[in-house]
């Protein structure tokens, strides 16, 4: 059975998705590409554009995952991560500079990247490249301000600092205390861009089937064969793109992340006079806390936000309270605070907080480890899933790519580990 798009801001403000159906009956693809959010969605649409027969099942509808529910910050960065970071992480694992610079060159373009697809394909996803802003919450995190920026504008992306004052005219308070930002970055209606890549890869070539979800993988003669409760795919090739909502049809692929919960709301349409005070020129935002603090706007002029809760319990009107008295200080003009929405997502962490693509089984890829930042990076990760499924040799995609999946330690446990780190973020958050 398939389940509905859980009620969200943007499941009742995408445009409509593209028809589709389950598969029925056995059939045949070169690429089969399970999981349709961004990573599936971006891989289906490159390999139909460079005339790779495609096939995407997925389990439930377009944009059921992460990708519909986020808070559609388009950010050319790691959230934890920063350039010499991963670069040094590549580096121990893989030797040499040059694979993890290629990361974060594919990093560094990912935003652009996605935008010019929209632009491209004529996506209709309320798409604003005004840029992304990242605050300082407190003075100290200045220095860490500055050491992103100055790590990426050497590499080439059009970064640049921001005073107190900037960013209090950015903002519309005096809440933060300088910060940086990539004007590269923006903000969409995530659902409508999930939607608006479906169409676009449909519209090429690729064939989408929905509440196809994939029960198991096995070899068959010419590759793999795919089975779902309406038939079997076979294809050449799989590219897996399940991410926090992984199940257990490949072994140990879901023991590779934390699946963790970000709750995400959207006020009532704000008066025109408050909207103009709040991120004046379009921003989308998201500060230096471990615990973060993000907003954007919509296209009608909701403020969309959200957090992070210890325990899942009574969800809706614990972070209902909190996120009130949260806008409530941080922008104080706003006065009454009413949510008209509040939905949860899934993101996929992972132990050392990056991203991994694995080479599972000969013609088998996967990329886990979304860390909450990933509209950018899934969506230009799956264009190299997509080179790599169409011959491209895996030491000449821009990531690197692991053999042995690296499965989290005490898996089991995941629901304590979650709750000791929302704690531990907030305890760090407020220390210098
Ligand atoms: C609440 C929230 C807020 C976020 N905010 C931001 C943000 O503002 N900016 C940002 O950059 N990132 C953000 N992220 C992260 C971002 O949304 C994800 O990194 C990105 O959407 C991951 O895309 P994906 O395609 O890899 O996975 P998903 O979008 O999760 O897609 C996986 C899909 O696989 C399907 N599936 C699972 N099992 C099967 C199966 N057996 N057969 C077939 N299909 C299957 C699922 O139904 C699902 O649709 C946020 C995430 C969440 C949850």
């Amino acid at each position: 059975m398939t389940l509905p798009m859980p009620p969200s801001l943007w499941a009742a403000t995408a445009p409509a998705a593209p028809s589709t159906t389950p598969l029925a009956g056995d059939a045949r693809t070169g690429v089969a590409v399970v999981g349709g959010g961004f990573t599936g969605l971006s891989t289906a649409l490159h390999l139909a554009e460079a005339g790779v027969p495609v096939t995407l099942l997925e389990a439930q509808e377009i944009g059921w995952g992460a990708s519909g529910r986020n808070n559609g910050q388009v950010i050319p960065t790691l959230s934890r991560i920063d350039p010499d970071g991963i670069v040094a992480a590549v580096a121990k694992d893989h030797g040499g500079r040059e694979k993890g610079e290629q990361l974060v060159g594919l990093i560094r373009d990912s935003a652009a990247f996605t935008f010019d697809l929209i632009r491209r394909h004529g996506i209709e996803a309320e798409a604003v490249q005004n840029g992304w802003i990242q605050p300082a919450h407190r003075a100290s995190r200045l220095k860490l301000s500055a050491a992103r920026a100055e790590q990426w504008g050497r590499r080439g992306a059009p970064v640049r600092m921001y005073s107190r004052e900037e960013m209090a005219a950015l903002t519309g308070t005096d809440h933060w205390h300088g910060g940086w930002g990539n004007p590269t970055g923006g903000r969409i209606n995530p659902l409508g861009l999930a939607r608006g890549m479906a169409a676009a890869a449909i519209r090429t070539g690729a064939v989408v089937h929905t509440g196809s979800p994939v029960r198991g993988i096995r070899k068959a003669p010419g590759g793999w064969a795919l089975d779902t409760p309406g038939g079997a795919l076979t294809a050449e090739r799989v590219v897996i793109a399940t991410q926090a909502y992984t199940g257990d049809f490949w072994p140990g692929l879901k023991r590779t992340v934390v699946p963790v919960r970000s709750y995400q709301m959207a006020t009532s349409v704000l008066s025109d006079n408050i909207r103009k005070t709040i991120l004046p020129e379009g921003h989308a935002l998201s500060d230096t806390r471990g615990d973060l603090y993000f907003y954007r706007f919509d296209a009608n002029g909701r403020l969309v936000t959200g957090g992070g809760l210890i325990v899942p319990f009574g969800w809706d009107s614990r972070i209902r309270a909190r996120i009130t008295e949260r806008i409530r200080r941080v922008f104080p003009q706003i006065g009454d605070v009413r949510f008209d929405y509040s939905w949860w997502g899934y993101i996929a962490a992972t132990a050392d907080k990056m991203p991994h693509v694995y080479d599972l089984a000969p013609g088998v890829l996967t990329w886990t480890g979304c860390n909450g930042r990933g509209v950018a990076l899934a969506t230009a990760l799956g264009r190299e899933l997509a080179l790599a499924s169409n011959g491209t040799p895996l030491r000449d995609i821009a990531a690197p790519v692991e053999t042995r999946l690296r499965t989290i330690t005490g898996h089991a446990f995941r629901s304590l580990g979650i709750a000791w780190n929302v704690a531990k973020a907030r305890q760090l958050d407020a220390r210098d």
